[in-house]
């Protein structure tokens, strides 16, 4: 087979997973494809982001160019959720047009130099005898045949490659449409939840906004006649919090698509890992994919590097990624059963009980201990505390997966190596058995700044991984 291009890795599909790994694979020296089927601009879904996904946008070195796009600014948000009480709750974040976020990313991944392929059809995807693998791609004038060391699936919803998909919650639809606005909001975004079914309005512009209704495709395929557009409105007619004078006048035909939750089971392989919602779908009530999407990109291109330069560390690198899969599956399913449960407690409809699983209402509270300001003066002896334990685990280290020992305690998910770059077991293990709060600084004071050693030391208090020395 003649092969128009060889590279160390062939991405799969050009939304922020894909572009994001791309980019810091380029960083990180290997020759990088990535293949989109989509002419660009196009738009998608998934436009609310918080600030700290700007914060990754800007580590992909973007600050300026997303400034300058002049996203919708979110400050205010409206949410009637489980009463019929509309509370307005101050929440920072962007309402973005994703065909202009795409579009940068992608020029972004271009100018690391990415090679793109776009628009094609992958056609085959296969493993060759070399064990590396084949991908057979069409545009309207030719096939082409690109090699690759390695496969990153980042084709979204769904998958490139084919396997297994757990469902992580019943299954849910969107329907969204665009609105032009007639009437005065005072809010930004609103969600709100319905007898069957939860709104979400994100306000795009002065006078435009997204309207989505989230509701059981079972249930709309059963009792609503019509094509999409007698769907959507049907749904509309459930909400109170924002009138049909407000929003105006549709200006789209409305769009349908799957939001159920899911993962994939098999998130990674000797040579393919699976990013962005191919490996993980969650809940669109988070609002957290595109910031999931760019996370597993920065992950995923680690994992990779680590897998394709230093083989010796491939295995702790996969469960790297498999352990953080899990953690994400268990924080993302677990949270998004709570908000359904809130509606449940409230509202019988099998809609919001099938969702809340089961469990339990939790209302919003502090964090867990509740927190204790940090002793200050010499006489208040403090100590490691006995729940936290040392242990080997594979964590990131630069741009590559090492084992090295962790801390690890009840109230941070998994091993922690690292805080503010330093070494947290050699910190640990400069502590005496018992000493004072306001002499850790000085303590650590060879191994980092004072002002770092200060706010560590409050990070650890904070964590309860430092607590009052008894005795
Ligand atoms: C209704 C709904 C609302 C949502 N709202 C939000 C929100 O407000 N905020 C938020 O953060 N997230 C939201 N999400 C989730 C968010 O849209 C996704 O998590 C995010 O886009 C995932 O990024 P990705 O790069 O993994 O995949 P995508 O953004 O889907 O990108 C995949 C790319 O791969 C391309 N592709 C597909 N198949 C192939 C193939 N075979 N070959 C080549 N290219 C291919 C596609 O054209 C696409 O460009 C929402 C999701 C849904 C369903």
């Amino acid at each position: 087979m003649k092969f128009a291009a060889e590279h160390d890795v062939v991405i799969l599909g050009a939304g922020p997973a894909g572009t994001s790994a791309a980019i810091r694979l380029a960083q990180m020296g290997l020759d990088a494809g990535i293949v989109e089927r989509r002419r660009f601009p196009r738009g998608h879904v998934g436009i609310c982001i918080s600030d700290e996904t700007v914060a990754l946008i800007d580590y992909l070195g973007l600050g300026r160019e997303f400034n300058n796009a002049q996203f919708w600014r979110r400050n205010l948000s409206a949410v009637r959720w489980g009463d019929s009480e509309t509370r307005l709750v101050p929440q920072q974040g962007y309402h973005v047009d994703r065909a202009v976020l795409d579009g940068l990313l992608l020029c972004r991944s271009r100018a690391a130099g990415v090679r793109v392929y776009q628009p094609v059809q992958v056609q085959k995807v296969e493993r060759l005898q070399d064990s590396s693998w084949g991908v057979a791609i069409a545009s309207d004038d030719r096939r082409q045949f690109l090699k690759a060391r390695f496969i990153v699936d980042a084709a979204g919803r769904r998958p490139a490659i084919p396997g297994a998909r757990i469902k992580d919650g019943p299954p849910l639809l969107s329907i969204h449409a665009n609105w032009a606005l007639r009437g005065m909001v005072e809010f930004d975004g609103l969600i709100e939840a319905g007898e069957d079914a939860w709104l979400w309005y994100a306000r795009t512009a002065r006078d435009r906004a997204v309207v989505s209704a989230f509701c059981d495709p079972r249930r709309v395929a059963a009792s609503e006649r019509g094509g999409v557009q007698a769907k959507y409105a049907g749904l509309l007619r459930q909400f109170r919090a924002l009138s049909l004078e407000q929003m105006g006048e549709q200006c789209s035909d409305p769009q349908a698509c799957d939001a159920t939750s899911q993962h994939a089971e098999d998130p990674v392989g000797n040579s393919y890992i699976r990013l962005g919602d191919s490996c993980l779908s969650v809940d669109p009530l988070s609002s957290q994919g595109v910031h999931l999407a760019l996370q597993s990109g920065l992950q995923g291109a680690i994992i990779v590097n680590t897998m394709l330069r230093k083989p010796e560390n491939a295995e702790p690198a996969r469960q790297f990624f498999r352990m953080r899969i899990t953690e994400r599956v268990g924080r993302y399913t677990g949270r998004t059963k709570q908000e359904y449960a809130r509606v449940s407690a409230m509202c019988p409809n099998a809609f919001w009980h099938e969702r809340a699983g089961g469990a339990p209402v939790v209302e919003a509270a502090g964090p867990y201990p509740p927190l204790e300001p940090a002793p200050r003066g010499p006489a208040d002896q403090v100590a490691v505390s006995p729940h936290a334990t040392l242990d080997a685990a594979p964590v990131i280290d630069g741009i590559f997966v090492q084992v090295r020992q962790v801390v690890r305690h009840p109230n941070i998910d998994g091993g922690v190596a690292y805080v503010e770059g330093v070494d947290l077991v050699r910190l640990l293990s400069a502590l005496p058995p018992s000493f004072a709060y306001c002499d850790i600084p000085w303590i650590w004071r060879n191994h980092i700044p004072l002002a770092t050693g200060s706010r560590i030391a409050s990070w650890l208090w904070d964590k309860s991984i430092l607590v009052q020395a008894t005795g």
